[in-house]
């Protein structure tokens, strides 16, 4: 059996492109890695709460799980194409071995896979109680976990806020928010911070409720302890992020994050085209019905410009009706949503203008501070490669290792391009995820798969 839609991401945008599709009547599976649907923003573990859309979601979460194959904890790591046009679509249950591995076969393809944090290295990164600004959010979200007693937010952008918010609303105690960017922000954009005015209004209520101080052009530029963190340094900067003076700020946990890189692997793994978003990151082109370069391929959400969590629902509605109109049924895409589509890659585009991240931070780093963690590369052996004439990230990535590891660069591979002084390139990836040897060895002969047992 072959599907006609197969989704990649159960997040806004692929649930709701799923759905759109499953709808109109069309044979969708969708795959996901987590264990649940909702993607970074739903993930909520309890119920309905606050967040703004969480009940729509779930509505919609309900629906698709009636009418599509949800396939969830499945880790999707390769998509290629038959010579019939099929896309054959490689994945793997999460943390499982070979046994648990799952082909299926589509005639179209939708990939929604997200984002990830954009971290950036600085002394002490790698001690126990670093995290990332969304890896906090999503402990929290996720599990119910608060990551720290006193905790420090740093990074730039609007993000860092809910970070904040909600680990002092579960009971840390959040000692700052430093937002290396200055103080307007989104303010140079009034029109459309006017949109989002509520918002953010009420995370100034809930950290001044907190006594939780906010402080522009300020990061944490040091992290310290012998076997975890037990303190920060937290410097004063100027624009471009170089240290004017500093303080240390005892505390046991760190939340840092400085935007996010749009997961596309999987789609130039298939050969689609890509562009550089306004700050310079890769992203994924679509046109007008959100369809990429490449024949039966769409993308929505993230993978092609990050804008929050409406914008990629939009984005998934309007692929999933592209794609019921490739199918044959045309789907004319109301107004409104084109035109909410546009208010929302706006909105993305003015937050990397007003919270770009200045040159600056490279000078936090010394010659011990390590630049990949899964490889311990130091700085310094980076600098060696440069030396030795590596003038490009990759250059430097055979020389020194950086991004050899587990996480394929994910994590060090935006600093190291800063460091090589090029733009990030687009990652080329055989094998978008980790994928056992087992794996690889046994994979299944496409012309026999047949029909998928749903997860549900
Ligand atoms: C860690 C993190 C936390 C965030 N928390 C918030 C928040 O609290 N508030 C907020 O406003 N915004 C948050 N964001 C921003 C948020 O990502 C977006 O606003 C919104 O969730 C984007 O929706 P999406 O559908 O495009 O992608 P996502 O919601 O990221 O959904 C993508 C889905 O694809 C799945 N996926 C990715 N690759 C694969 C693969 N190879 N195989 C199978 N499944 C895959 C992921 O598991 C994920 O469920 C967060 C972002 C990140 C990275």
């Amino acid at each position: 059996m072959t599907y006609d839609l197969a989704v990649i991401g159960g997040g806004p945008a692929g649930v709701a492109g799923a759905l759109t599709a499953a709808l109109a009547g069309l044979r969708v599976a969708l795959l996901d890695s987590s264990v649940r649907l909702g993607g970074q923003y739903f993930r909520h573990a309890a119920e309905p709460g606050p967040a703004p859309g969480l009940d729509r979601f779930l509505r919609q979460a309900r629906a698709l799980d009636a009418r599509a194959d949800v396939l969830l904890g499945h880790q999707v790591w390769s998509v290629t194409r038959e010579p019939d046009g099929d896309l054959v679509v490689y994945s793997v249950a999460r943390g499982a071995g070979s046994q648990d591995r799952q082909v299926l076969k589509a005639r179209r393809l939708l990939i929604a896979t997200g984002a990830h944090d954009r971290p950036l290295p600085f002394p002490g990164w790698d001690l126990p109680g670093v995290l990332t600004a969304g890896g906090a959010q999503a402990l929290l979200k996720g599990d119910g976990v608060v990551a720290g007693r006193r905790i420090v937010v740093s990074g730039t952008g609007p993000f860092l806020l809910p970070v904040a918010t909600g680990l002092a609303g579960a009971g840390a105690r959040v000692l700052g928010v430093f937002e290396a960017n200055g103080g307007l922000g989104l303010a140079r954009y009034p029109l459309l911070a006017l949109g989002k005015a509520g918002e953010a209004a009420g995370y100034a209520a809930s950290l001044a409720r907190h006594r939780v101080p906010y402080r522009t052009r300020r990061a944490v530029v040091a992290a310290h302890g012998e076997r975890e963190v037990e303190a920060v340094t937290v410097a004063r900067l100027d624009q471009a992020w170089n240290v004017l003076a500093t303080r240390v700020v005892e505390c046991d946990t760190v939340a840092v994050g400085y935007g996010f890189v749009p997961q596309i692997e999987l789609g130039t793994q298939l050969g689609c085209a890509t562009r550089d978003d306004v700050d310079g990151t890769p992203v994924l082109d679509v046109d007008a019905a959100q369809r990429t370069s490449v024949p039966g391929v769409w993308a929505a959400g993230e993978p092609t410009g990050v804008g929050g969590w409406l914008l990629s629902e939009t984005e998934g509605r309007i692929a999933g009706r592209a794609v019921v109109a490739d199918a044959g049924t045309p789907q004319p895409v109301p107004g409104a949503l084109l035109r909410r589509r546009e208010r929302g890659r706006a909105f993305g585009e003015a937050l990397q203008r007003a919270y770009p991240v200045m040159p600056g931070w490279q000078g936090w780093l010394r010659d011990d501070t390590l630049v990949c963690r899964c490889e311990e590369v130091p700085l310094a052996r980076v600098r060696e490669a440069r030396d030795l004439g590596a003038t490009d990230a990759r250059s430097i990535k055979l020389l020194a290792r950086p991004g050899m590891g587990w996480c394929q660069g994910r994590i060090c591979g935006y600093a190291v391009s800063c460091l090589a002084g090029e733009p990030p390139r687009p990652p080329r990836r055989p094998i978008a995820q980790p994928v056992t040897l087992g794996t690889l060895a046994d994979l299944p002969d496409v012309s026999e798969i047949s029909d998928v047992p749903p997860a549900h």
